[in-house]
């Protein structure tokens, strides 16, 4: 992949008032994180059904066990943002990106710094209280979990915590799909990254920004569901490409 290559999605980046970006699993298994819906992933080892909204809520004890069992697994190591994280902060910061979608609910968007930031399926960095609401970091609440103290309780209500993610059987939040979809449908170009749109929403916000006459540009390993509608298709690794997109905006024309 060279810059003469990328340089007409370049071009369409910098001629836009807006630009939205959407990112799936596979921006996240390039930071090391394995694949949930992959022939390996996680839910061949673990049963989607233990953690179903309808399992927390009759037994948040045995759900919470396996739930600390199964995050020990996912991040082994130390978990950083990679190459395409910091490219897509960086251009929210340059003023080439107004909102980022992620389908991605391990936080590394946020800690890479990018702010415009819609996570439809949650942030696993968190918890919230069932009862109040309130969010706290996830970290003292394993700990907790680890010690015994199954199910976790708020401080402030003593209700159950709950992973601040979107558990099977769970809707997504609408004001979140409300914000994705306007963002989408106003998207002038959409890129499309790490994802191979089969799964709603993601499958149908690129549909969103096509048919309102945004340019739809994907970047992925494997042809998805939507390239041959794309104005660019680009097959290849996510941390190579973004960078060298963001790099090319910096250039100038
Ligand atoms: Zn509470």
């Amino acid at each position: 992949m060279d810059h003469e290559q990328l340089g007409p999605v370049v071009d369409a980046i910098r001629a836009a008032d807006s630009v939205v970006a959407m990112t799936g699993a596979g921006v996240s298994t390039a930071s090391g994180i394995p694949d949930f819906r992959s022939e390996d992933g996680i839910w061949t080892e673990y049963d989607p059904n233990d953690f179903h909204i309808s399992r927390f809520r009759s037994d948040p004890e045995g759900f919470w066990r396996e739930r600390v069992e199964m995050v020990e697994e996912m991040f082994l190591g130390d978990i950083e943002p990679n190459a395409a994280h910091e490219a897509l902060a960086k251009l929210e910061s340059n003023g080439h990106l107004r909102t980022l979608i992620t389908q991605n609910v391990d936080g590394l968007h946020q800690d890479a710094g990018s702010e415009e930031l819609i996570e439809i399926h949650g942030n696993g960095q968190r918890v919230v209280c069932t009862g109040c609401e309130q969010r706290f970091e996830i970290d003292p609440v394993m700990n907790r979990v680890r010690d015994g103290a199954a199910p976790p309780t708020c401080g402030h209500c003593g209700d159950v915590l709950k992973p601040d993610v979107v558990l099977f059987g769970e809707r997504l939040p609408e004001e979140d799909l409300y914000r994705a979809r306007s963002a989408a449908r106003s998207a002038d170009v959409f890129l499309a990254i790490g994802s191979s749109l089969t799964v709603e929403p993601a499958a149908s916000l690129p549909r969103h920004a096509r048919t309102n006459g945004g340019t739809l540009c994907i970047v992925n390993f494997d042809r998805t569901e939507l390239s041959d509608r794309a104005a660019f298709d680009f097959r290849g690794d996510v941390t190579e490409i973004l960078p060298r997109i963001a790099e090319s905006l910096d250039e100038g024309p």
